[in-house]
């Protein structure tokens, strides 16, 4: 992590991580794994997405994907670097790396993830010293409210399977992933 990082306007992480968590909410709604994803660029929000790798039936389409792709249209450039990234959940390895592509000045995400986060919980994509770009870390932003609705998530889907099959794996380590 890094603690040298300027002061950051926490009223406004505040803001745009609640609009990740109606993102979030969309993708609870339409029963996918609970994560959403803003991009801002100057004080704006660019983009806008959920987690729809069940709709779309595409591992790749986790939220921040799709927020990329999104604004890189808007802004008509693949390159972000003066947007920010909030997403509900530490970035996988794959949207990290996406993350250091784009060359997001910051991201700031709520909920760790020490097992596949790759902002710092499980590896550090978004720092990584011989990469040519590195982003700024902000985690925990309304951390309560991003564990929350993927614990809820999971423990329906837990109780969901246990209705339809009494004798299935009762241990919820085996659907923890997005
Ligand atoms: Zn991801």
């Amino acid at each position: 992590m890094d603690y040298d990082a300027p002061i950051i306007d926490l009223k406004s992480d505040h803001y745009f991580m609640g609009e990740a968590l109606r993102q979030a909410t969309k993708a609870y709604e339409a029963q996918e794994v609970p994560v959403g994803a803003v991009i801002e660029r100057n004080g704006r929000i660019i983009a806008r997405a959920f987690n729809q790798v069940e709709l779309l039936k595409d591992a790749t389409a986790h939220a921040e994907m799709l927020a990329i792709t999104q604004a890189e249209e808007a802004v008509g450039d693949w390159r972000l670097n003066d947007c920010t990234l909030y997403v509900t959940k530490e970035p996988c390895p794959m949207c990290a790396g996406a993350a250091v592509h784009v060359r997001f000045t910051r991201v700031v995400f709520g909920i760790g993830d020490p097992k596949a986060g790759a902002a710092g919980g499980a590896l550090n994509l978004l720092q990584f010293p011989s990469l040519n770009h590195q982003c700024e870390i902000s985690a925990g932003v309304r951390e309560e409210e991003c564990r929350l609705l993927l614990k809820t998530f999971f423990a329906e889907q837990r109780a969901a399977r246990r209705d339809a099959d009494p004798y299935a794996d009762p241990n919820p380590l085996n659907s923890q992933n997005n």
